[in-house]
């Protein structure tokens, strides 16, 4: 039996991906879509997109419309769009989200966990295989290296990109954080300017890149005064991050309403 997927933001540079890796799948079959209202592209087949057969079903402008025959909504568009779509689903129509979206603020992350309650919700900055394997690293370096170790993170992202520190910087920061045993939010440093003073001992530092079309490239530095230690990750193609989103909504729709991460699915 096939698992019937929406995809919100279906427009954009991650829905169609999905699009793409979903159709090639057979596990998936994509039965809806949206994108923003007043979007050229609403209206439009999903599949004309990248060229594949068409599907027979549109980019729509309404949550109700695209998840109407879906099992799982997965959603890489805004903090706002998603939290909409969130409202918008029932729990009678979709077993399970998948959230890939970056940027919430604490009011919008405390709105995803209430809805947890509902749909077994699979929330991740990145769904790379790699870039998970390089946060459990990273959280064991943090723990084994001690504290006359400075940690900064850096990373680099396209020109389009909104938010930043990137979600999986901080994602990354916070196996960092975990690994020392420290609350994230009190060490964090997420950017510097200024006469901003020496460095702080025990500071998390975040620098960030904006630049062409780098789809996201990721650096963790651990710095004593006598050698440095860094754990990077680069994503050549934004494939990684579909397929795993792919793999997240086939583990997703089995399970009970809840918040769960890539770790969880990877059983890592
Ligand atoms: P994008 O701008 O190419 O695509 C976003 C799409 O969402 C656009 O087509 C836009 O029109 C659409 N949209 C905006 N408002 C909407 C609404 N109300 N309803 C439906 N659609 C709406 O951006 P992108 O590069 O595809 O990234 C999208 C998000 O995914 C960003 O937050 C990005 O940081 C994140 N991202 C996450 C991962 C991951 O692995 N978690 C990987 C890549 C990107």
């Amino acid at each position: 039996m096939t698992l019937n997927l929406a995809i919100a933001g279906a427009a954009g540079r991650m829905g169609s991906a999905l699009i793409l890796a979903a159709r090639s799948d057979a596990r998936f079959d994509v039965v809806g879509g949206t994108d923003r209202a007043g979007s050229a592209l609403v209206g439009t087949d999903l599949s004309l997109l990248n060229g594949k057969v068409p599907s027979g079903h549109i980019i729509s402008d309404t949550v109700d419309a695209a998840c109407a025959q879906a099992d799982v909504w997965i959603d890489f568009t805004s903090p706002d769009a998603t939290l909409a779509a969130l409202s918008a689903l029932k729990p009678a129509q979709v077993k399970a989200v998948i959230i890939g979206t970056t940027g919430f603020d604490a009011d919008q992350i405390e709105a995803i966990k209430t809805a947890s309650d509902h749909f077994a919700i699979v929330q991740s900055g990145n769904f790379s295989l790699g870039v998970n394997l390089v946060a459990g690293l990273v959280r064991q370096a943090a723990a084994r290296l001690g504290p006359d170790w400075d940690i900064e993170i850096l990373e680099s992202h396209h020109r389009h990109k909104v938010d930043a520190p990137s979600g999986t910087a901080l994602m990354l920061g916070h196996a960092a954080a975990a690994g020392r045993g420290v609350d994230h939010n009190q060490v964090a440093k997420l950017a510097r300017h200024g006469q901003v003073g020496p460095r702080t001992a025990g500071d998390l530092g975040y620098a960030v890149i904006r630049a062409g079309g780098i789809i996201g490239d990721h650096e963790v530095m651990f710095a004593s005064e006598d050698e440095i230690v860094t754990i990077a990750h680069k994503a050549v193609s934004r494939t990684i991050f579909a397929k795993g989103a792919l793999e997240a909504a086939a583990w997703a729709s089995t399970k009970k309403p809840g918040l769960y991460t890539m770790g969880d699915v990877l059983d890592f």
